[in-house]
């Protein structure tokens, strides 16, 4: 059986119609015969709201405490599309990034991916559930909740599809292609026809933080 990183970002699981449908979409994953691991960003605005929620409380807000507040987002969504996958029949299990063995440096909300250790997300597949994992977030050798900048979720999805030496990462988006930025936001943004797997690393890079960092390789 192979393995299959399939991730979906927030606008395909916004609302609940949306998170059944990606829930189906995995299930027939599944059943098509493949080791199915989903890594969920948070659902629509929710980072953003979160965000919202710590600026009114405190202008100055500490970065750890930041960091436990949006690490949250992504559990909503694992959590609910676990419990969607189970009631289509099918067993599946979620997992915090914490849990999935996502271990980061300590800067947090802009955390860089250290190593990965997914021996519980390797347990669920051989128990033959379907893995959810929170994107976006990983744990800091201090046993910190850290997260991967804005958009990290994409960096969760191939470093776990890296350490798991999955046959496959689907980036799973709702728009159409992978352009040179975000058409909702760049309207003259190129689509790409074919990427290297270098040039698939950088974009997932850049999509993520407009601080530039480096990407070491998984351990
Ligand atoms: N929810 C996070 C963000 O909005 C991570 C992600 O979407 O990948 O930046
Ligand atoms: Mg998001």
């Amino acid at each position: 059986m192979g393995v299959v990183v399939q991730k979906y970002g927030g606008s395909s699981v916004a609302d609940l119609d949306r998170l059944r449908r990606v829930a189906e979409r995995v299930v027939n994953t599944r059943r098509a015969g493949n080791d199915v691991v989903v890594v969920v960003s948070a659902m629509g605005n929710t980072t953003n709201e979160l965000l919202d929620l710590a600026r009114r409380v405190s202008p100055s807000a500490g970065r750890r405490e930041i960091d436990m507040l949006i690490s949250v987002g992504e559990r909503i969504s694992m959590a609910l599309l676990s419990m969607a996958i189970t009631a289509m029949g099918e067993p599946a299990i979620s997992f915090t990034g914490s849990q999935s063995g996502i271990i980061t440096d300590e800067s947090h909300s802009a955390a860089r991916i250290l190593a990965v250790r997914p021996d519980r997300v390797r347990a669920a597949l051989a128990e033959g559930k379907i893995t959810i994992v929170a994107g976006f977030q990983g744990v800091s050798r201090d046993r910190e909740v850290t997260t991967l900048g804005r958009g990290g979720s994409d960096l969760t999805a191939v470093a776990l599809a890296a350490a798991l030496g999955a046959d496959w990462c689907e980036i799973c988006s709702d728009v159409d292609g992978v352009y040179t930025a975000d058409p909702r936001v760049v309207p003259d943004a190129i689509r790409l026809d074919t990427l290297s797997l270098d040039e698939a690393l950088a974009q997932a890079r850049n999509g993520t933080s407009s601080a530039s960092r480096s990407w070491p390789r998984p351990r």
